[in-house]
């Protein structure tokens, strides 16, 4: 029996998420957003910081749960941005103090992975497809860590998406605006395609999609999915590769991109035709959340991967963790 809170700040998201036995209580979260241009790391932690205390007062009463209930304190200390983390951090040794309970540092991009077993008759031991706006990667277990099997060379898929969305004037976040005009493209526009190996890069593909963009001879539908049927074609392939090396049988996928309707429907006609199960969580899950990091924090507690309040001096931040630098050593 453990009833755990978790945090999530590592960028946009400042997130409460609280876990009682695998069961997801609240999950309450308030995202930084900009009119225009990308996120500015030290604006993202004043938000973090401005809403952190009402953001855990507001997950607090939806579960019914009494602050001195809370056992640990689950918090997203890896990778994300500096000053976000630090924000995050800060709330959580203050409330460790508070509540005199432990701490429990999780793995952002292993967090994404480990909520998909909350999904009824979920994953076991699933490849996962993680796409989120910084991160894309391709993430597996085996022997004792989460491997890349995959993963982007230079910008993340959503910050891709966003970007592009950005170029024509639909604002941020982009995804779900280019999904919405993709549903309504009708001629496919060649765009290169750039896998190498296990790994895709999007920077050539989004300057060229921006100089067909300068040449207005294409409408932005069309132009929206094209960009869909190309970039989600690469991801699937290399999904599907990481796959067929693993024999695992399963694929997950995690991350706010996973969202896309589109996304969702091609992964699952390739696991149809290879025979493998698919699984996608909520949406509320698939974007930065605090729940998963409870959920992976109620799995590190239970075998005693926590840190009491004398050692919280042990307890950092660390912007630029691996997913295969941790060991696994709750499974
Ligand atoms: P995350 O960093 O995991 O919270 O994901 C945020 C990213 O997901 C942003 O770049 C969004 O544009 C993207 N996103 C959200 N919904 C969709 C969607 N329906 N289609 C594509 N991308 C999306
Ligand atoms: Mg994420």
């Amino acid at each position: 029996m453990a009833l755990i809170l978790g945090i999530e700040s590592t960028a946009h998201t400042f997130g409460v998420g609280i876990v009682k036995n695998r069961k997801i209580l609240a999950n309450l979260k308030d995202s930084y957003k900009t009119d225009s241009g990308g996120i500015i790391p030290m604006e993202a932690a004043k938000h973090h910081r401005e809403k952190s205390k009402e953001i855990y007062e507001g997950a607090l009463k939806i579960s019914g749960v009494e602050e001195n209930e809370i056992q640990g304190i689950a918090i997203s200390n890896a990778p994300g941005l500096a000053p976000c983390l630090v924000e995050g951090m800060k709330f959580a040794k203050e409330l460790s103090k508070k509540l005199k309970i432990p701490i429990i540092p999780v793995n952002h991009c292993i967090a994404h992975l480990e909520v998909g077993s909350s999904i009824k008759n979920g994953p076991k031991d699933p490849v996962m497809l993680y796409v989120s706006g910084a991160n894309t990667q391709v993430i597996a277990y085996s022997s004792g860590k989460y491997r890349i099997f995959g993963e982007i060379l230079d910008i993340g898929v959503g910050n891709f998406i966003d970007n592009f969305a950005r170029h024509i004037g639909i604002g941020f976040p982009g995804g779900p605006k280019v999904e919405i005009l993709a549903a309504n493209g009708k001629n496919y526009i060649e765009l290169p395609y750039k896998v190498k190996g296990m790994d895709i890069a999007l920077s050539g593909i989004l300057t060229n999609l921006k100089q067909k963009v300068e040449k207005k001879k294409h409408n932005k539908e069309d132009l929206c999915y094209s960009l869909q049927e190309t970039v989600f074609a690469m991801l699937v392939e290399v999904a599907e590769r990481a796959l067929a090396h693993t024999g695992k049988k399963e694929l997950l996928l995690g991350g706010g991109v996973g969202c896309n309707k589109r996304l969702q429907e091609m992964c699952r006609i390739m696991c149809k035709e290879r025979g493998c199960e698919f699984f996608v969580p909520e949406n509320s899950l698939l974007v930065d959340n605090g729940a998963m990091i409870a959920f992976l924090g109620e799995k590190m507690f239970k075998k005693g991967i926590k840190f009491q309040e004398k050692e919280l001096h042990k307890v950092d931040i660390q912007p630029r963790q691996r997913t295969d630098e941790v060991e696994v050593k709750w499974k």
